[in-house]
């Protein structure tokens, strides 16, 4: 028989109006039926939600993160990509079952306790973790109550190969440490994400396996045509980080002697259900490129200023007709999981990018982005949105709280004022996950004591692999430094040119 509940006397926020009308929401088993005027005809017998004093918005969705990552949050400051990608894989080995799991739930409960309900998570690839594994954390996602894309995060040639002319340019003596070898092949890792896809266990429209190509330098042509065949075959979702450092790009155009969203695109991957991450440093012809195929991007402007990886475009990217949704990244490059800082951001990195005013982002243009536009990144279009026929994953902020006292602008309160502290309840298939403030399955104080145990363990396991690591980072970010010196089609950095003390002068071409 049909449960049905009735969302009583709460303001529902119109963005793109600026408005929050008072609005009843009537939700038959998970789905909004009907959204009206204050009493609302709703059956005698459903459940009845004083929704009184607070604002009603649809789940925030989270465009790009790595639940990976949670148990390093905060680790590091002064850390660019390339650092991360040197030094995380050597601090993420040696998690067992347990702790995979335990760094999905930490990130999944502080995107709910947030207002995120739905995460695109670019997890450990295949075979770093087991198909068993991807099931585990995929039951972590299903056990905070939030939904998730989680696509492994694909990869067969290492950093090392991956930039022309890095391992030739090491001292003999670092050499030695590193592998040029990228583990293991195409073929076997293709195998298991097939395998994966086939036997996927859990409710698609909850938690479905998308697939990560992680970056495209990081992988062969072979692996990237090979993912693309089973994203179309599976009918799921593809994302990859393109375009977030310059050293990457100038290394891709070396490389493939064009763009590597241009690689990509000619290799055929692009499609609606293809996303990038970051999308920094992408031209005209790449976003034109993703905006004819009805491609995405994640724009996850905390990130990009966290590992220095520039201010992308995001005002150029509506111009030209792509998809845009916002992420946090994850919590070893981006730390909290706070899709509003992540809303904010995007709106302060807008504004600083130019002085045409009339360009920055609005705050109804955020607010799209990080629901709607989120959604439609993740191939979750039954979510994002409050209307007639979609999910009910409704997030309730008291208007009591400061951040709303008084309410001016509501869209304009969400993206600049709203922090999560005034989320009180937060609803998935119009059932509570957040209630008063408390997630309403987790021990907060037991996942501390388990991650504390876990972030030894890892440190203990580590420690060789982080100190040989550490011997690396000076020649690898020397180079890296030599590449983003150069002079490249588009300028992301907030101050260019720079005196590059490494090539003892300035770059020629800036901006
Ligand atoms: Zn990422």
């Amino acid at each position: 028989m049909a449960h049905f509940t009735v969302l009583r006397g709460g303001r529902v926020l119109d963005a793109a109006g600026r408005d929050a009308p008072f609005r009843d929401i009537l939700i038959e088993d998970g789905t909004i039926r009907a959204i009206g005027a204050p009493g609302l005809e709703a059956p005698a017998d459903a459940t009845r939600v004083d929704a009184s004093r607070h604002l009603l918005h649809p789940g925030l969705v989270n465009g790009h993160t790595h639940g990976s990552g949670a148990l390093l949050r905060g680790f590091r400051d002064r850390m660019n990509l390339e650092l991360l990608l040197i030094v995380t894989p050597a601090r993420f080995a040696n998690q067992t079952l347990q702790i995979k799991y335990l760094n999905t739930y930490l990130g999944a409960i502080e995107m709910a306790l947030k207002g995120c309900t739905l995460a695109y998570d670019l997890t450990f690839g295949l075979p770093v973790a087991s198909i068993e594994e991807l099931i585990v954390m995929g039951q972590a996602y299903r056990d905070a109550g939030i939904r998730a894309v989680m696509a492994p995060m694909l990869a067969d040639t290492s950093f090392y190969a991956a930039q022309p002319g890095l391992l030739e340019s090491l001292p003999p003596e670092l050499r030695g440490l590193v592998s040029e070898s990228g583990g293991t092949d195409a073929a076997e890792i293709l195998r298991l994400m097939e395998e994966a896809l086939r036997t996927w266990p859990h409710d698609r429209d909850h938690v479905k396996l998308g697939v990560a190509p992680t970056i495209p330098t990081h992988c062969s042509d072979e692996l990237m045509r090979g993912s693309d065949r089973l994203v179309r075959e599976y009918g799921t979702v593809m994302q990859s980080h393109i375009g977030e450092a310059k050293y990457q790009v100038v290394a891709a155009e070396a490389r493939y002697g064009k763009s590597m969203l241009a690689h990509v695109d000619d290799l055929g991957l692009l499609g609606p259900h293809f996303s990038v991450a970051h999308g920094i440093w992408l031209d005209d012809d790449d976003l034109k490129r993703l905006a004819d195929k009805g491609a995405s991007i994640s724009h996850n402007p905390g990130s990009n200023m966290r590992l220095g990886s520039g201010i992308a475009d995001s005002r150029r990217m509506l111009e030209l007709g792509v998809n845009l949704a916002i992420g946090t990244d994850g919590p070893a490059s981006a730390d909290n999981q706070n899709m509003y800082e992540a809303m904010r951001a995007a709106a302060q990195v807008s504004y600083v990018r130019q002085p045409d005013h009339r360009k920055w982002l609005t705050a109804p243009e955020i607010v799209r982005a990080a629901t709607e536009g989120g959604a439609r990144l993740a191939g979750m279009e039954h979510v994002g949105v409050l209307a007639p026929g979609k999910r009910a994953d409704i997030v309730f902020l008291s208007l009591e709280h400061p951040n709303w006292t008084p309410i001016n602008d509501p869209a304009n309160q969400l993206v600049l004022v709203e922090d999560a502290t005034a989320v009180r309840h937060v609803m998935v298939d119009g059932r509570f996950i957040v209630r008063d403030g408390r997630h309403v399955s987790a021990d907060l104080a037991r996942l501390a004591v388990e991650a504390e145990a876990a972030r030894d363990h890892m440190a203990r396991a580590n420690a060789d692999a982080a100190a040989k690591v550490a011997k690396l980072e000076d020649a690898v970010t020397a180079f890296c430094r030599g590449l983003s010196s150069k002079p490249y089609r588009v300028e992301r950095y907030a101050a260019f040119p720079c005196r590059c003390e490494e090539t003892g002068g300035f770059s020629a071409e800036a901006v």
